[in-house]
C-alpha cells in the first residue's frame, strides 16, 4: 500500500474535481481511495508514505499516437515534406532496421516518457522487414514499466520499397501472433492493436483484411489518414471518393477506430466521424514539422468527436514531449482560426488523458485519478522557475512546463522515477547503446 499526501490533484474525474491538500492510496496496481488528506493519513496509517508537499498530481499523460522504432532515425527527416521525408529517411533507415534495435528505440521512448511524466504509448509499426521486431518492443516495454499499445501495422503497396511491403496472408498471420502473444499480457499493461498504415500505402484489400482481424479479435484498429493534401486528392481520383469517405466504405470508422492525422476533412467526412463515434489522433507538432496542414480539431470537438493528441513519431517531431504537443494543440488553432478562446488548456489536457483513455478503450482503466482505476499519474514540482506563480495549474500544465517539472512518475502502481531518478532503467547505459545503434543504422543505411 502507497500513499502519495499533501498534495494539488487534479482528478480529470467526471466532476473534475481537484484538490489544495489531497492524498491518493494505492494498493498493487490501482488507486484505491482519492481525497483529503488529512482523512486518508488516518484510514491508511501502515502505508509507504510519499510526500508531494508543494507538488501537482495528475493522471499520467497519454501518448496517443508514436512511433517507437523513429526516435533512433532524429534529425535526418528534417526539411521536407511527407512523401520526401519517407523517401530521404524513414525507407532507407527501415530497410536495415532490426527488431533488437527496436528494443533499443524503445528503451530511449522509455526514458524520455517517464521523465516527462508520460505513462502510456500507443505505437505504429509497419516496417517489418524482421517479423521479430514486436517481440523486441513487447520485451522492452516489460522491462521499462511503461504501459504499451503495439500497434501491429503494416503497407503493401508502392511507393514503399518491395522489401518492406508485406503479403496479406502474413499481415493477416503475424497479427494474429501479436495478439495472441501479447494483447492483455503484463498484468493488463501491454495491449495490441492492428493498422493497415494509410490510403496510400495500404492497399484495399490490406485495409479490409486489417478491419477483419480487428473484429475476430476485438481489438481496436488504427490507421493514418487525410495527412496531406494530395493523399486525399489521389483517393479522390482513384475511388471517386474523400480519404474518410473511402476508409467508412470498407468498415474502418467506428468506436474502436482511432484515426491520426485526419488534416484535410470536408464538412460530410467530419459528420461520419462523428456519426460513427470515431476517435481522432491529433499530432499538432508533427503536421506542422512535415507542413502537412492543420487538422479541424476544434470543429471536430464541437461536433463531439472523441479527439486525443500524440508527438507521432520523434523524427517528425522531434521529441516525445507530450508538453509541446500540449502547447502546440492549444497555439496552432488559436492562431489559425484568429480566435483565442477556441481551443483552451482545459480542452487540451482532456485530449491527453480521459479522451486519450477512451481513444483506445482504456477508459475505465486510464485517463483520471479515480477509484478503481490503474495507478499511472505523474508528481509535478510547482516549485520549478517555470511553474512559479502557479494561481492555475492547468494553465501552467499546458503553456509553461517542460518535462523538467516531473519530479516522478507512476505507472501500474509502480514508481519508476523518484526525484527525476530512474528507478528500473539504467538511464546512462540505455542512452548510450541507443545512440550507438542509431549511429550504426544510419551508417549502414548509407545516411550517416
Ligand atoms: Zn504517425
Amino acid at each position: 500500500m502507497k500513499l502519495i499526501k499533501n498534495a494539488r490533484i487534479i482528478t480529470m474525474d467526471p466532476q473534475r474535481r481537484t484538490f489544495d491538500q489531497g492524498a491518493i492510496a494505492i494498493k498493487g496496481s490501482r488507486i484505491v481511495a482519492v481525497g483529503e488528506s488529512a482523512t486518508l493519513e488516518k484510514e491508511y496509517r501502515d502505508a509507504e508514505i510519499i510526500d508531494a508537499k508543494g507538488m501537482l498530481v495528475i493522471p499520467g499523460l497519454i501518448n496517443a499516437h508514436t512511433h517507437l522504432y523513429q526516435i533512433l532515425y532524429k534529425g535526418l527527416g528534417d526539411d521536407a515534406s511527407l512523401s520526401n521525408w519517407l523517401k530521404k529517411c524513414v525507407y532507407p533507415m527501415s530497410l536495415v532496421l532490426r527488431g533488437k534495435d527496436c528494443y533499443d528505440a524503445t528503451m530511449l521512448t522509455a526514458v524520455e516518457m517517464i521523465k516527462g511524466g508520460s505513462t502510456t504509448y500507443v505505437d505504429c509499426h509497419y516496417m517489418n522487414r524482421d517479423l521479430e521486431c514486436q517481440d523486441y518492443i513487447a520485451e522492452a516495454t516489460k522491462v521499462s514499466g511503461l504501459r504499451g499499445v503495439m500497434g501491429r501495422g503494416t503497407i503493401d503497396s508502392a511507393p514503399a520499397p518491395e522489401e518492406l511491403r508485406e503479403s496479406i496472408p502474413q499481415a493477416v498471420a503475424e497479427c494474429e501472433r501479436v495478439i495472441k502473444t501479447y494483447h492483455g499480457t503484463l498484468d493488463g499493461r501491454l495491449s495490441v492493436r492492428v493498422e493497415a498504415l494509410n490510403e496510400k500505402l495500404a492497399s484495399t484489400e490490406m485495409l479490409r483484411a486489417m478491419r477483419g482481424v480487428a473484429n475476430d479479435f476485438g481489438v481496436g484498429i488504427n490507421m493514418h489518414i487525410a495527412e496531406a493534401s494530395e493523399r486525399v486528392k489521389e483517393t479522390q481520383e482513384r475511388f471517386g471518393m474523400t480519404s474518410i469517405e473511402y476508409a467508412h466504405s470498407l468498415g474502418i470508422l467506428g468506436p474502436d477506430a482511432l484515426l491520426a492525422h485526419c488534416c484535410w476533412l470536408s464538412e460530410h467526412d467530419k459528420q461520419l466521424l462523428a456519426d460513427t463515434h470515431t476517435s481522432v489522433a491529433h499530432n499538432p507538432v508533427s503536421n506542422q514539422y512535415l507542413s502537412d496542414g492543420v487538422a479541424p480539431i476544434p470543429e471536430l470537438i464541437k461536433m463531439g468527436v472523441n479527439v486525443t493528441a500524440g508527438p507521432d513519431g520523434a523524427c517528425s517531431n522531434n521529441n516525445q514531449n507530450m508538453f509541446d504537443v500540449m502547447k502546440s494543440a492549444a497555439l496552432l488553432h488559436k492562431v489559425h482560426y484568429l480566435d483565442p478562446e477556441i481551443m483552451t488548456a482545459a480542452m487540451v489536457f482532456e485530449m491527453v488523458t480521459i479522451n486519450a483513455a477512451k481513444a483506445i478503450g482504456m477508459e475505465k482503466d486510464l485517463g483520471s485519478l479515480e477509484v478503481g482505476k490503474y495507478a499511472d499519474l505523474a508528481i509535478i514540482d510547482l516549485e520549478q522557475p517555470c511553474m512559479i506563480p502557479c494561481f492555475n495549474p492547468l494553465s501552467n500544465l499546458v503553456y509553461s512546463a517542460t518535462p523538467d517539472v516531473v519530479n516522478s512518475t507512476m505507472i501500474h502502481g509502480e514508481m519508476l522515477m523518484r526525484d527525476r531518478e530512474l528507478l528500473h532503467i539504467d538511464e546512462k547505459e540505455t542512452l548510450a547503446k541507443a545512440s550507438a545503434t542509431s549511429w550504426d543504422l544510419a551508417r549502414r543505411a548509407g545516411l550517416a
